[in-house]
């Protein structure tokens, strides 16, 4: 076990049990080098313990790099309960659970993800203080997924200044593949543009809420990403992008919410051979967790979407250092993570006087 956290670079691994409420979770810190490690709490019936504990570890190093990236003053951690929450949920478990997250003073900060609920969110934040995502009466921000969606266009933006010299993206198709809760409002943006936007997805409800209400095209789930256009937006699962579809991509770019967007390292190179330019999933998406980091400081919405649309501005130093270097946008994205983070436990290194000589004490 000290092998692998060593290996990504983890500081600390929780294992947290209650026999009574048959708590099981564990707490990955990948990395408080910047602030508090941010991350949500996922609850999944894992069909072994090592997948949760693979889960969680990968989880949390992606939520330092995104944090990074987006210029927060946080760090990267994630948690798993194992269970399946529609039936080992209870108001005790989370509880306990959530005196765990309080028991690290902070080192780590929860947020709802899959499994999780802003409602359970409410509830951990009886025992702590260490969570965000808690409801708009509890001084929270809601749901973020708006706030994702807000990002994901402004990315867009960016992507539009790049290849074509502007911003506006009327005229532009965008071919849209998952329409749940950021996808839906993605269309929405993008149809407010002036765009032409085609949605696909798994769910005919979804898909005919979208159709319905924005009067946009539907493409087969499975041909979506063929269509010739100039934006693709992967909003579904992830490893959208894999050794099948990159080779059949028709568009300019892909600019999506999905995490873990590219099924493996290959990829990166699949798409430069494609010649298709690729917004990093990560600094794409931080539009939630810039959103949700407001709330640590008294969330103001206005100031929270203005950090989102800062997004672009970050898109853009990716692509010019992906450039400069002559490296693919995924590992210019990862570059600047590693490098802010660098730069900055530099500058951590610099103590207050009193914090010196309490240390020599
Ligand atoms: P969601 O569950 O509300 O929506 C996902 C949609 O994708 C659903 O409508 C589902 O039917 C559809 N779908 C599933 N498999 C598909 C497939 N193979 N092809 C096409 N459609 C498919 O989820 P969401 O909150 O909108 O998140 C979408 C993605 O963005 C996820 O990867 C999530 O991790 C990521 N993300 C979300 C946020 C956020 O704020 N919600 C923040 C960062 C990243």
């Amino acid at each position: 076990m000290f092998e692998r956290i060593a290996g990504d670079g983890h500081e600390q691994v929780v294992y947290c049990h209650d026999p009574r409420t048959g708590l099981r979770a564990v707490i990955a810190i990948h990395s408080t080098a910047l602030g508090p490690a941010l991350g949500g709490t996922r609850f999944y019936p894992y069909a072994s313990e090592e997948d949760a504990v693979e889960d969680v570890l990968r989880l949390s190093r992606g939520m330092t790099y995104k944090s990074a990236a987006a210029g927060l003053d946080l760090g990267g951690g994630k948690a798993v309960i194992l269970g399946d929450p529609a039936t080992a949920k209870s108001e005790a478990l989370l509880r306990t659970y959530a005196r765990f997250v309080d028991a690290l003073g902070g080192r780590y900060v929860t947020a709802e993800d899959v499994g999780t609920t802003q409602a359970d969110m409410d509830l951990i934040r009886r025992e702590t203080r260490f969570v965000t995502g808690v409801s708009r009466s509890l001084g929270g921000s809601g749901d973020p997924s708006e706030a994702t969606a807000y990002g994901v266009l402004h990315a867009m933006k960016a992507v539009a200044r790049r290849l074509w010299d502007t911003t506006d993206l009327a005229g532009r198709h965008a071919v849209v593949s998952g329409v749940g809760k950021v996808g839906y409002a993605l269309v929405r943006h993008l149809v407010e543009e002036r765009a032409t936007v085609t949605v696909t997805d798994v769910s005919r409800a979804a898909l005919d809420r979208a159709v319905k209400d924005f009067g946009v095209q539907e493409a087969p789930v499975d041909t979506a990403h063929t269509l010739p256009c100039d934006l693709y937006s992967p909003c579904a699962m992830g490893k959208a992008l894999n050794a099948e579809t990159i080779p059949a991509l028709r568009c300019a770019a892909v600019v999506g919410s999905a995490n873990n967007q590219l099924a493996d390292e290959s990829c990166v190179g699949l798409l430069a051979d494609a010649g298709v330019l690729y917004a990093p999933d990560y600094v794409v998406n931080a539009g939630g967790v810039i959103n949700i980091a407001e709330e640590l400081h008294g969330y103001h919405r206005e100031r929270a979407y203005a950090n989102v649309r800062r997004i672009g501005e970050t898109l853009a130093a990716v692509f010019d250092a992906a450039d400069a270097e002559g490296i693919p946008t995924a590992i210019a994205a990862d570059r600047l993570a590693e490098r802010r983070i660098a730069a900055l436990s530099e500058v951590q290194l610099l103590r207050t006087y009193p914090a010196a000589m309490e240390e020599r004490r």
